[in-house]
């Protein structure tokens, strides 16, 4: 059974063409930044 996830522990693995590729920690799965959120603020607080 899988959960629904919500992507919200993601990495940036890439930036190619000004298109982020982010991979998501907790179901691994890789997809356009612009295919989670239309307006990801770059926040870097760790
Ligand atoms: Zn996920």
């Amino acid at each position: 059974m899988q959960l629904p996830c919500d992507h919200k522990r993601t990495v940036v693995l890439a930036r190619r063409d000004g298109v982020d590729y982010v991979e998501c920690l907790d179901c691994r799965q890789i997809f356009e930044a612009e295919d989670l959120e239309p307006a990801v603020a770059e926040s870097d607080e760790e």
